[in-house]
């Protein structure tokens, strides 16, 4: 068994532990000891967090909603293309503050800031929000 020395993406409280990896399939969680903010210890979604990452249902493509109502997979190029299309439309018909950011405590502080500085700075308006308050 291999030991991978991560941290925990659930939170920003950035605790550390080890993935415990078989077959390059995750199969448990390893507190690391000494680190000095989890001293080794971890809560329920420090130790069972880990299942979405080979889940079934896990989307690792995005999908388009089709005139059907049904979803199909389209590559990145596509979506952020579409995006982008109806955030213009959208910008140049209602205004910047009709457009919102929501991002996640699952991020990174740097994509967190990224996420701030394209709300501000591209989007022009102040609405941004994460998901900690909702
Ligand atoms: S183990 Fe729990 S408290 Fe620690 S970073 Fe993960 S979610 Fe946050």
């Amino acid at each position: 068994m291999r030991k991978v020395l991560t941290t925990c993406g659930y939170c920003g409280t950035g605790c550390n532990f080890y993935l415990n990896v078989e077959d390059n399939e995750i199969v448990g969680v390893t507190p690391k000891n000494d680190h000095p903010i989890s001293k080794g210890k971890l809560c329920v979604k420090g130790w069972q967090g880990h299942s979405f990452v080979h889940h079934k249902d896990r989307l690792k493509k995005p999908l388009m909603r089709q005139s059907d109502g049904s979803f199909s997979e389209v590559s990145w190029e596509t979506a952020y293309s579409y995006i982008g299309s109806k955030l213009k439309k959208i910008i140049k018909e209602k205004g910047s503050e009709a457009v919102g950011v929501l991002s996640s405590a699952r991020c990174t502080n740097e994509e967190n800031y990224l996420m701030v500085k394209f709300a501000r700075s591209v989007l022009r308006t102040n609405n941004i929000d994460h998901c900690a308050r909702l």
